[in-house]
């Protein structure tokens, strides 16, 4: 039974307003703090849990190697194929240098994922908290380390709550170790993307050639930490409670999203037999009304069975309802049960310790293991597979299921916009930053033979990593030219070149005029056809004014 409102919503006729008051949980101890159960999940094996092994493999591997990776620099030498030059603002990304300027493109960067997100999320729910987040990512592999040196789930639990013997010392003390040392490694991987990693690793403590400097011991410590606290104690904490992203997802969720989801309507109601009773598919009691299935999955869920104590397996969220009365279920025949054999090992395997029973939760990062596990007790019982499964709310309900809706398309079609102007704006950046500042010290100066001269400072950039040679001249009305006219100069990959340039007007002109500095590349080019490359349209041209004595 549950309790009754505890909110009084109205007043009686000529009372004064009843007071509202928050109902609090509270634990056995009194305390207004319900600490967490700690989940050990189950190991288990199948189609999901191994493309999440690949999933680990394949983006750890991109992580810890990239920064190990030499590429060329374009002058004969080499530099880490992935860096992040911050004291530089140069970003390197494979083939790619992002300068200052280049700044818009990680704005857009940030704007993909995020839309990314949205598109992925709307259409296939959280794919990418079931495999591709670095919290889902990192637990998995401490996870590992966890089994390696105190067992399975059984012998977890048993060696929690044994007491302090050398053996727990020993088991315990070992992962730690090795946790800290995988944490260590990967907040030294992430300085190494700021630092050249080579410099980072030939001046590490231990390696006798140096010391880190403050920031990189603190940086490497602090990730350290980070993923030692996250991915080893705090796990589901984070998803449940830290990310945000949980939380806003229902925004982004509809009944035709993909989700992971147990069918009430052939589960129902769960009960444990002896084996040789069949699937319902396959006997005359059939699939479950949608109104029924749903009623025992609620009853279930505010009336644990023996095998839900077991385990903890409490469902939370999706049927909690303090208003709601649930009556016990019924005992059932066998041949009224449904095809779950309330073994609870999905709850078991879940790592963030819900009953997916209880139906679509926010805690459930769509793993996928308790499909994997469910799977092989349909197999061991001779069911078919896909009691729990990757469906849609719609289909599980009976609905047909619309892929194509028009969130879907709108996410797509700004997805593809966003990616199609992202490649051409990086494939066709400007390899050339020209600008031109005028001396402050004197507007103009008149020479010997009366001409008026202007001085201009010009700071070519060239962004490739090849070296570039340009031909610098200047277009300017009324005989306005270059002092010794247009010429020729080179620039190393990434060298950023000052020029001190005399912009010479005939005597007699007078007054504010406009010129154009045009600069053109000429390598890879005819040098006869680089004069009327300078005139084409490739010349990068700036105006500015030209002074001469006021009329
Ligand atoms: S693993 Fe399958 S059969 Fe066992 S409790 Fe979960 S849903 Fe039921
Ligand atoms: S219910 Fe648990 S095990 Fe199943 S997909 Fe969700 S998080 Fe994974």
């Amino acid at each position: 039974m549950t309790d009754p409102d505890p909110i009084p919503r109205k007043a009686a006729p000529g009372k004064p307003a009843p007071r509202r008051s928050i109902p609090l949980a509270l634990d056995d101890g009194g305390s207004m703090y319900v600490s967490e159960a700690k989940i050990h999940p189950r190991d288990v094996d199948g189609m999901f849990q191994r493309l999440r092994t690949v999933a680990v493999w394949w983006l750890l591997g991109m992580y810890y190697l990239f920064a190990w990776i030499p590429w060329s620099d374009g002058s004969g030498g080499s530099r880490q194929a992935v860096l992040f030059d911050l004291p530089a603002r140069k970003f390197y990304v494979f083939g790619l240098n992002f300068w200052p300027q280049d700044f818009v493109y990680l704005a857009l960067l940030l704007i993909i994922a995020g839309m990314a997100l949205f598109f992925f999320t709307s259409l296939a729910g959280r794919l990418w908290c079931g495999y591709a987040c670095p919290q889902t990512v990192w637990t998995e592999v401490f996870l590992w380390i966890e089994r390696w040196c105190e067992g399975d789930r059984a012998k977890r639990i048993k060696l929690d709550a044994s007491p302090w013997t050398r053996v727990k010392v020993l088991r315990r003390g070992g992962k730690h170790v090795l946790w800290l040392v995988f944490a260590l490694w990967t907040g030294f991987t992430f300085v190494g993307y700021f630092t050249p990693i080579r410099e980072l690793a030939a001046h590490a403590p231990l390696a006798g050639s140096g010391q880190w400097s403050g920031w990189e011991t603190f940086w490497i410590l602090f990730y350290a930490l980070a993923t030692w606290g996250n991915a080893g104690f705090l796990r589901e904490q984070v998803c449940k409670y830290m990310c945000p992203y949980a939380r806003f997802q229902s925004a982004m969720f509809d009944r035709n999203t993909l989700i992971i989801a147990y069918d009430p309507m052939r589960g129902e109601p769960r009960g444990s037999r002896r084996k040789g009773l069949g699937s319902v598919l396959e006997r005359a009691r059939g699939l479950l009304d949608k109104a029924t299935a749903y009623d025992y999955v609620f009853r279930a869920a505010h009336h644990h069975t023996a095998a839900d104590n077991l385990v903890a397996a409490r469902g939370n969220t999706s049927v909690l309802d303090p208003k709601a009365v649930a009556e016990p279920l019924p005992s059932f025949e066998p041949a009224q049960l449904g095809d779950c054999i309330d073994c609870t090992i999905c709850v078991q395997v879940c790592p963030t310790g819900i009953d997916i029973r209880n139906g679509l939760q926010y805690e459930c990062i769509a793993c996928g293991a308790c499909i994997d596990a469910c799977d092989q007790v349909m197999d061991k019982m001779g069911y078919p597979r896909g009691l729990i499964r990757y469906s849609t709310q719609n289909a599980i309900d009976g609905r047909p299921t619309r892929v194509l809706r028009p969130r879907i398309v709108l996410y797509g079609v700004l997805l593809l916009a966003l990616l199609a102007g992202f490649a051409w704006g990086v494939t066709h950046r400007s390899a050339l930053i020209v600008e031109v500042l005028r001396d402050r010290n004197a507007l103009y100066r008149v020479n010997e033979g009366g001409g008026v001269e202007n001085v201009y400072t010009l700071k070519l950039i060239n962004k490739t990593m090849a070296p570039q040679r340009y031909r610098i001249a200047l277009d300017g009305p009324d005989g306005i030219h270059l002092q010794g006219g247009a010429r020729t100069v080179q620039a190393a990959a990434e060298e950023v070149l000052n020029l001190p340039l005399v912009v010479e007007a005939p005597p007699g002109v007078s007054g504010k005029r406009e010129v154009r500095w045009q600069v053109t590349p000429l390598t890879g080019r005819d040098e006869a056809a680089s004069a009327a490359a300078a005139a084409a349209d490739d010349a990068t041209e700036v105006s500015v004014n030209f002074f001469g004595p006021i009329p």
